[in-house]
């Protein structure tokens, strides 16, 4: 593996230019390496041999495109302690959670791919043979909060599809890329297959998202950059898949077993320093349970240890940036609710920001409304169901959520959420269902089956 290469047509090759970007550690603010800043070049360079890959890789049997993701998946597994340890590093996630969520859940999402491959992609409609075949040449820009995760959602599914791929790891976090790219170099992934540039954003990113050449762009991050995205992709009219920003409500009824929920639901909420698409970032509570709901929280909340990453006991990492940190600060301080634990300035180095709890939040609030990506919660009360619908569905975002209580009358409540995916009684995260938004959360769905048809055209063949 070369941290100073670019990865072009299955050859680590020198970037067009000499620039780097600093890696840091978000814990101790510390440079840990550099990766070259990528440049429009570059990407067409990338662009091209995923092009010239494209047709021997769309041709390539679906049996043998799944046993190469299955020997990369070997590959990747083989690495698993450094994925978590390079992701506790350059993203600051606790180590237990970094092993368990961060690298774990990239490996099952690329075994399933490996499996899915090989899933027939036709079907016989009256006279027509439908037939599913790839996009194309698939330009994928993710973020730094799943470094490994979402690049794998993209990748595993695109390659499975019979996609050839460009990869833009989030500048913030790009070492873990590093790893998967090296795993499929190792793995005797085609040439060209995948490709890596790493990069800044309004330089990498927004040359493969402008690129006449890339047929389907599939984005993950803010919703502001999703639009814009979304723009460059537009004049061509290529495709864009975007998995955008969230402001999820967990809905706790009246006859929900409180406890439960609220313990649930602030790990949910502060899982990765909350800096998680998904969160469940505001609580809704029935105003019979309100007051123990807002103490149970404040408690929970109270007790996540924040610190070293690599420290046994630590619950809470920094978040990723000094950026990143100073603008869940802002709303912090902003705020105009009841504060019932955290609030404070972490004096200490690195980029922490202490688990926060806001109670008497109004719906309509910037609390309430924007995405703070912190471990910032929200309480508010509603006076029964009906009511607690409306609050959740108050949202430009539309991602995902909880509701607690009877299982019917849970269920009749999930069933009203405009949203993506809705957790009834803690219900667990399955990794081969559809993952993605409604509202402003974007556009398509990752994950199992549903992920990897965003990657296919359709075409009837009447006979
Ligand atoms: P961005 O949306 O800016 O970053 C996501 C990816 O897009 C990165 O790879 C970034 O590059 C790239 N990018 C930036 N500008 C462009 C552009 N013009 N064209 C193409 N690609 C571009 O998120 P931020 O890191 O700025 O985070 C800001 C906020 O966004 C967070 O606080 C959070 O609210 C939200 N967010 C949501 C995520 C989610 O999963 N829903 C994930 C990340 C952020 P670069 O490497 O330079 O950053």
């Amino acid at each position: 593996m070369n941290r100073d290469s670019l990865y072009i047509g299955g050859r680590w090759v020198a970037p067009s230019s000499t620039e780097t970007i600093a890696v840091e550690n978000p814990a101790t603010e510390e440079i840990l390496g550099h990766v070259p800043a990528g440049t429009a070049e570059d990407v067409d360079r990338a662009v091209a041999a995923a092009h010239a890959a494209f047709d021997g890789w769309a041709a390539t049997p679906m049996a043998e495109r799944g046993a190469h993701l299955g020997k990369l998946h070997e590959a990747l597994a083989a690495r698993t302690a450094d994925i978590a340890r390079t992701i506790g590093l350059e993203l600051g996630t606790p180590l237990k959670i970094a092993k368990a969520v961060q690298a774990g859940l990239p490996l099952t999402v690329l075994r399933g791919y490996a499996d899915l491959a090989a899933r027939p992609a036709e079907e016989t409609i009256g006279n027509s043979l439908v037939v599913r075949e790839p996009v194309g040449v698939v330009g994928a820009i993710t973020p730094w909060n799943y470094p490994l995760h979402q690049v794998v959602a993209k990748v595993a599914a695109a390659l499975a599809a019979g996609c050839t791929v460009v990869l833009k790891p989030s500048e913030l976090t790009p070492l873990v890329a590093y790893l998967l790219v090296d795993a499929a170099d190792e793995a005797g992934l085609p040439a060209g297959v995948l490709n890596l540039v790493p990069g800044t954003g309004p330089v990498v990113g927004a040359a493969i998202a402008g690129h006449a050449r890339v047929d389907m762009v599939s984005f993950t991050g803010s919703t502001a950059t999703g639009r814009a995205v979304s723009h460059a992709a537009a004049d061509r009219i290529a495709r864009v898949a975007l998995e955008l920003g969230g402001k999820s409500a967990n809905v706790i009824l009246e006859d929900a077993d409180v406890t439960k929920a609220v313990k649930v639901g602030v790990a949910n909420a502060f899982l990765n320093s909350g800096q998680t698409c998904a969160a469940w970032t505001r609580m809704l509570v029935h105003r019979r349970h309100y007051e123990t709901a807002v103490e149970l929280a404040a408690s929970a909340a109270a007790g996540y240890r924040t610190g070293d990453p690599f420290d046994e006991g630590t619950r809470l990492g920094p978040l990723v940036s000094a950026a990143q940190r100073d603008r869940v600060r802002g709303f912090i301080e902003r705020a105009d609710a009841r504060l019932v634990v955290g609030g404070a300035p972490v004096p200490e180095k690195g980029y922490f920001v202490a688990p926060t709890v806001f109670a008497d939040v109004d719906p309509d609030s910037e609390l309430a409304q924007e995405e703070i990506f912190g471990p910032v919660l929200s309480v508010i009360p509603f006076d029964d169901d009906d009511h607690a619908v409306r609050i959740a569905n108050n949202s430009r975002y539309g991602l995902a959520g909880g509701v607690w209580g009877e299982p019917g009358r849970a269920l009749a409540v999930a069933r009203r959420l405009r949203t993506g995916s809705v957790d009834v009684n803690g219900g667990a995260f399955n990794p081969l269902a559809p993952f993605g938004g409604y509202k402003q959360s974007g556009i398509g769905r990752e994950l199992g089956v549903h992920g990897l048809i965003e990657f296919q055209q359709t075409k009837a063949i009447q006979q």
